[in-house]
């Protein structure tokens, strides 16, 4: 029996998930998947794992996977709090930490999480039930946990020890799970809850800006608070920097009188970095959301309407004028985004002071993943930072692209869940109706090679045969079988003749001995065949720093930013020269320089670290500090997972790291050869130019184009014969950045 406090109670009852109860429950009973969706706010996350522990599902865990570490954490604790438990009883798990007990009979944990497991029990006999909540997300890893468990389940059944699935979606469109013979041979039954929504109406700018949509942002909110009646703002950006900003300049245009609640706000940021959390882990490779959407949701929106000159259009906005300070009507402005602490978090979720009105700027977290009460307005600037892959060289960025209509609609969405309310699209109907009907499943959108060493792993030969909601692309599996034999990880198979490479890759090469090992490192294949070759010579503590520094990536500070003043120009330019002058010291002399940027990484994370890792230091010599905090977190997790390999070595995180010898700097450089093999660059030579454009060029397998070695490079100047690049990133030109530098005689 669970004794709810009584207010928990009612708010409980209002959602509408809570009228299903008796239908869902009875689907799980009598089904060993089901599908429940439910427009976001409907009290799925909250309330199924209730549902479950009170109908006796908790002789085991009730496992409950989320796609963020934002969700695990604060789910865990909204439920716990809704159902009068401890944390050891209502916990969660996320790679960096958790607070799971033997107690523990809920819990809630990222994907990534529930993967790591499977790998050590494959039936994941502890659980009772998985619940796969916003699979709608389509993220990487609930697409593969969702292939795994539709053969557990019948597994742990045939073992009479049963177990239940459920996947839950923010939307509809849930063909890929329910209509897909070869994940689920008898479709699992799929119920909707019938949430309440109230018509949005949708305005559409009729200027679309195409920089400062930021600067549109501030504008629109600044409008719907002075004009419009009351009820909170949601305003969707694409990251944690825009966030911050836009919130800056609300709060000095709407401040709160002094001695009030905003007073704690303004340190956000400062206070941010103590709790932040590495943004590159197993859980996430990438820690950003593919947004997906539901092709039905535009019905329940409301009527569209350009926006001409009723009422409640505002008009669009010039973008370059400040608002006069406003103290008469104050705004509560809170952040949210993916890495923001949870305490911080957790305000969003409270009722805003008296006499304010609240406002979140939230990246696209809020679109499905956190409810926020009490949205009346969404001003949505309709674009979503995701990672990109280019095709050919794998190179990944981070680019900010116009998100896809169905996202933009459950954005708007977030307007309608208590009453009417009103959508601002910062972009004109004909840009929306360029927008992409639905975003791409992750997985079909990125490099496979992690994902396929992991399943090898987990002793999934054939790949290509994985019940995939929706499958990677031949070539990406191909791609990846290729590089992992190329690295060791797998073995070749026979060769029977000409084989063509598909057909090859539907041969499934086994997993190695040096496979397994590089499987229990949380890095990309690359990198942990550097780790597993790090044992030689004392080279492990090196290779180390240098992989996570390499994972992290961006470690130093923008500095080629626009300065806003003079005064912040002259700055920019003293600390570039610092960091120029600081590079230059950590590459170190002599034999060192040829590990070139390497080389630069493992000085900077060493001299930091020596320095405490503190934000002073960071701050002084050009390092971000949050990349140098995740440095330090994840070289810990690479300590522990290479001693778990090899316990022999038993290599430790040393603050006091000493720089290589020059005979490590050699065996260094061929263990980075032995994992960048495949990114491998040779100079082109004076007698080759016939094109200008060639000059100090090198020419790689992959690429057509020449590549370039960054003048920020610590061999811009050496021009070395050969190299290999950690990635080409395109900017003014084709750039190898973290380069090293290669001898000749070990070029195969
Ligand atoms: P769904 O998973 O269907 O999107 P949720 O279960 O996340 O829905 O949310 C149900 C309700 O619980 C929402 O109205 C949301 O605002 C509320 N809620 C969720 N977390 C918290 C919290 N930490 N504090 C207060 N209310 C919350
Ligand atoms: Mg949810």
């Amino acid at each position: 029996p669970v004794d709810r406090l009584p207010e928990i109670q009612e708010a409980r009852l209002k959602l509408p998930v809570l009228a299903e109860e008796q239908v869902i429950m009875e689907a799980v009973r009598e089904n060993p998947c089901v599908v429940l969706c439910g427009e976001t706010g409907s009290g799925k996350t909250t309330q199924v794992p209730q549902f479950l522990y009170e109908a006796g599902y908790a002789s085991g865990i009730i496992g409950v996977t989320e796609p963020r570490r934002v969700a695990a954490v604060s789910m865990s604790h909204r439920v716990a709090k809704e159902m009068n438990l401890p944390t050891q009883v209502v916990s969660y798990q996320i790679r960096y930490e958790g607070n799971v007990t033997s107690d523990t009979k809920i819990k809630f944990m990222t994907d990534g999480v529930l993967l790591k497991e499977i790998q050590t029990d494959f039936l994941l006999q502890k659980y009772s039930v998985i619940i796969i909540d916003e699979a709608h997300e389509r993220s990487v890893y609930t697409d593969i946990l969702i292939g795994l468990l539709s053969r557990i389940v019948p597994l742990r059944n045939k073992k009479g020890l049963p177990m239940k699935l459920l996947v839950m979606s923010a939307t509809l469109r849930v063909e890929d799970f329910t209509e897909n013979r070869k994940l689920f041979p008898s479709p699992p039954p799929a119920i909707k809850v019938d949430a309440r929504q109230f018509p949005v109406t949708i305005h559409f700018n009729k200027r679309t800006p195409l920089e400062d949509y930021t600067g549109e942002a501030f504008h629109k909110t600044c409008k719907i608070h002075r004009m419009l009646p009351p009820g909170g703002i949601l305003v969707f950006l694409t990251g944690q920097a825009e966030v911050h900003s836009v919130c800056r300049r609300l709060r000095k245009a709407f401040p709160f009188r002094k001695g009030n609640t905003t007073a704690g706000e303004c340190n956000t940021h400062t206070l941010t970095h103590r709790h932040s959390l590495p943004r590159i882990d197993l859980d996430n490779y990438s820690a950003l959301p593919v947004d997906e959407g539901d092709e039905d949701r535009q019905a329940g929106i409301g009527e569209e309407e350009e926006d001409e000159g009723s009422d409640l259009d505002l008009g669009d906005d010039p973008g370059d004028t400040e608002e006069k300070a406003d103290p008469s009507i104050p705004l509560y402005v809170l952040p949210l985004y993916s890495l923001l602490a949870p305490e911080q978090q957790a305000k969003v979720f409270r009722p805003p002071p008296p006499g304010t009105r609240l406002c979140v700027v939230a990246t696209n977290v809020a679109e499905t993943s956190l409810t926020i009460p009490g949205i009346k307005y969404v001003v949505d600037c309709g674009r979503v930072k995701k990672r990109y892959y280019d095709r050919v060289t794998g190179v990944s960025s981070f680019k900010v692209s116009w998100t896809s209509q169905a996202s933009a609609n459950q954005r708007a969405g977030r307007a309608g869940r208590t009453e009417p309310g009103h959508c601002y699209r910062l972009y004109s109907s004909a840009v929306f109706g360029d927008f992409s009907q639905f975003s791409e499943a992750e997985i079909t959108r990125r490099p496979v090679e992690d994902l396929v060493l992991q399943m090898k792993d987990l002793n999934i030969d054939k790949v290509v045969n994985f019940p995939f909601p929706t499958s990677p692309c031949a070539e990406a599996l191909v791609a990846a079988e290729q590089l992992l034999i190329s690295l060791g990880a797998l073995k070749e198979p026979p060769h029977t003749g000409r084989v063509k490479d598909l057909e090859r890759a539907k041969l499934s090469s086994p997993i190695t001995p040096l496979g397994r090992a590089m499987a229990s490192f949380p890095v990309a294949p690359r990198y942990a065949k550097m780790l597993a070759l790090g044992k030689q010579q004392d080279c492990l503590p090196y290779v180390i720093a240098v992989v996570a520094a390499m994972t992290v990536r961006e470690i130093f500070e923008e500095l080629d930013r626009p300065a806003g003043s003079e005064d912040e120009s002259s700055k920019l330019a003293q600390r570039r020269a610092r960091l120029t002058q600081m590079r230059r010291l950590w590459a170190g002399q002599g034999a060192s320089l040829l590990l070139g940027d390497l080389m630069v990484m493992l000085g900077a994370v060493g001299a930091c670290e020596f320095a405490g890792c503190t934000p002073k230091f960071c701050e002084e010599n050009g390092l971000r500090y949050k990349a140098m905090v995740e440095i330090r977190r994840l070289r810990g997790q690479l300590t522990n997972a290479v001693n778990a390999v090899c316990p022999e070595v038993g290599v430790f995180v040393d603050p006091k790291m000493t720089p290589p010898t020059e005979s490590q700097v050699v065996c260094l450089r061929q263990i980075v050869l032995a994992g960048l093999g495949d990114h491998l660059a040779r100079r082109v030579q004076e007698e080759e130019i016939l094109d200008p454009k060639w000059k100090n060029g090198y020419k790689t397998p992959l690429l057509d184009e020449p590549v370039f070695i960054h003048p920020t490079s610590a061999l811009f100047k050496t021009l070395p014969q050969f190299v290999v690049y950690q990635e080409v990133m395109e900017t003014t030109k084709m750039y190898m950045r973290g380069v090293s530098a290669v001898d000749a005689e070990w070029v195969p």
